[in-house]
């Protein structure tokens, strides 16, 4: 068989039919409703007690920090009140000591620390005044508090807007002593015993983030619908009506947010959709993939779509053509041997040999290389991928399969997509033609994936144009944007809403 023939074939392998689109957002629409109503299904669908998106006119100075998994970051936000904004950041690395200390007093107190310095640099007068005030015995009055979101990407438990406790440490922390509980209160408990003038009004989801953040920089006066992540993971949070999160009843949940908007941001877990495999497409790359991580059987949407997964697809399916002695892939046509096994261009301890070698990066260097002669992709592969001198036709067989890998991801994330839009009805209300700003449907997404796989969002878009209810019509009415710096940017936005929640049950 021919290398080109036998690329084709494996490609195929990775389409993704509109049939099968539309039968996957019916099992979405399905799966998100369940979750509203009971705990315990794979698709979460976590209330974030998160009650109002922002519209671009907030105002104010407030605080977010970000503890992922390396580094902890501090900023400042001034939303000037007009869909933009001023950030002061800064980035401390977390001490390998402790990430495994043995109380969460000792991490704790190094978060506030932190903070300390960081408004010590940034907002010394604040500072100074409130740490004065409180010398004098003086109570601070609510405007003095700095507002701050904590997105912490852990599993926790949230019971409220800034209330969350914790399930398990992931990304090398071990903590035993911080299990069970309330994140929140462990840096409040810190940051009062430093004076701070700061409190944790609200535990962050970066999905929540993203959505955040999009709505308060997009254009038009609607509220952005949904934050996508599409990077490491896969994910999103959406607005979605109070009145469906039936799950949502007994009264101390009631008592943790504002009713009156009637809408809450919900974290739907997506990358737990369709763990059954109902409609979900399952080569053999998929299950030889699944069966190498140690959550088997779980995240089966994000496995089939998400940066941490896409390069491990790719490199299994390469290797299912080079284990196949009739196809000449990476052969040394010089070696004067007809045996393609034993005449192979690729290196010993080349990374297409080793599980997860590739990394996702490289299926958007081939995907997008339009070059005469696949000049990137041959220069890719020599260089990060230990192939000696492949040939256009290795190149061209790669750049097939990989394009097949990532235009099925993007296929298949329209499916979360345009199952949100339906969920909401937002298309349902008739628009001018051509739909104006106010009309449209808007989503912010963040992550490399979807920032630098070439064509992600076109894929997407001409997968959500093949879902009934949505159409071309309604595809064009999905503005989808960037949502930069979503981390603080909706970090702070949400300590607004949250602050302001806060005192309204205070009160
Ligand atoms: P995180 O998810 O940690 O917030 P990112 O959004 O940057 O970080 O996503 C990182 C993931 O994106 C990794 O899995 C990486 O392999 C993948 N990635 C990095 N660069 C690219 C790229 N140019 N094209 C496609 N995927 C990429
Ligand atoms: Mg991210």
């Amino acid at each position: 068989m021919t290398l080109a023939k036998a690329a084709q074939r494996v490609a195929e392998e990775f389409e993704f039919t509109p049939d099968q689109v539309r039968n996957g957002v019916k099992e979405f629409l399905a799966e998100m409703d369940d979750g509203l109503q009971k705990d315990g299904t794979f698709m979460n669908q976590i209330p974030t007690y998160v009650t109002a998106v922002p519209n671009g006119t907030e105002k104010g100075l407030y605080m977010a920090v970000d503890l992922g998994g390396t580094n902890f970051r501090v900023c400042s936000i001034l939303l000037h009140g007009d869909t933009t904004f001023t950030l002061n950041s800064s980035k401390i690395k977390i001490p390998q000591t402790l990430m495994k200390a043995q109380t969460a007093k000792e991490l704790f107190a190094f978060l506030a620390k932190q903070i300390e310095a960081f408004l010590k640099e940034h907002h010394g007068e604040h500072y100074e005044c409130h740490i004065e005030k409180k010398q004098k015995g003086e109570q601070a009055s609510e405007e003095e508090i700095f507002n701050m979101g904590f997105t912490f990407s852990f599993p926790v438990r949230q019971v409220g807007i800034n209330k969350g406790y914790l399930i398990r440490w992931t990304k090398g922390f071990d903590i035993a002593d911080a299990i069970g509980k309330d994140v929140c209160g462990l840096l409040q408990a810190e940051i009062d015993a430093l004076h701070l003038p700061v409190r944790v009004a609200a535990l962050v989801n970066d999905t929540v983030g993203t959505l955040m953040a999009r709505s308060y920089t997009s254009p038009g006066k609607t509220g952005t619908l949904l934050g996508a992540i599409f990077g490491t993971g896969t994910n999103g949070a959406y607005v979605e009506k109070l009145s469906k999160v039936t799950k949502l009843t007994n009264a101390e949940e009631k008592g943790l947010y504002d009713e009156s908007t009637g809408e809450m941001i919900i974290n739907t877990e997506w990358g737990s959709f369709d763990n059954g495999l109902k409609t979900l497409p399952n080569t053999k790359y998929d299950a030889a993939l699944d069966k190498d991580t140690p959550n088997t059987g779980i995240q089966m949407f994000e496995k089939r779509i998400s940066g941490m997964y896409l390069g491990e697809i790719l490199r299994l399916a390469i290797v299912s053509l080079l284990d196949d002695p009739a196809v000449p892939l990476f052969s040394d046509e010089n070696s004067g041997s007809n045996d393609f096994r034993t005449t192979t261009l690729v290196n010993k301890d080349s990374a297409l040999l080793k599980p997860w070698g590739i990394d996702t990066s490289f299926l958007s260097h081939t995907g997008g290389d339009s070059t005469p002669g696949l000049q990137i992709t041959r220069q890719v592969l020599q260089r990060d991928l230990g192939v000696h001198g492949p040939s256009i036709e290795d190149a061209q067989a790669v750049h097939v399969i990989a394009a097949a890998v990532g235009k099925r991801a993007a296929r298949l994330s329209a499916i979360a997509v345009g199952a949100i839009v339906l969920q909401s009805k937002r298309l349902d209300v008739p628009a001018s033609d051509p739909p104006i700003d106010d009309d449209m449907v808007d989503i912010g997404v963040d992550g490399s994936l979807v920032e630098f796989y070439p064509g992600f969002e076109e894929y997407m878009r001409e997968a959500l144009g093949e879902i009934p209810g949505v159409g071309e019509k309604g595809e064009k009415r999905i503005r989808i944007g960037i949502a930069k710096d979503g981390s603080g940017v909706g970090a702070a936005l949400i300590a607004l809403v949250a602050g302001r929640a806060l005192d309204a049950v205070a009160r």
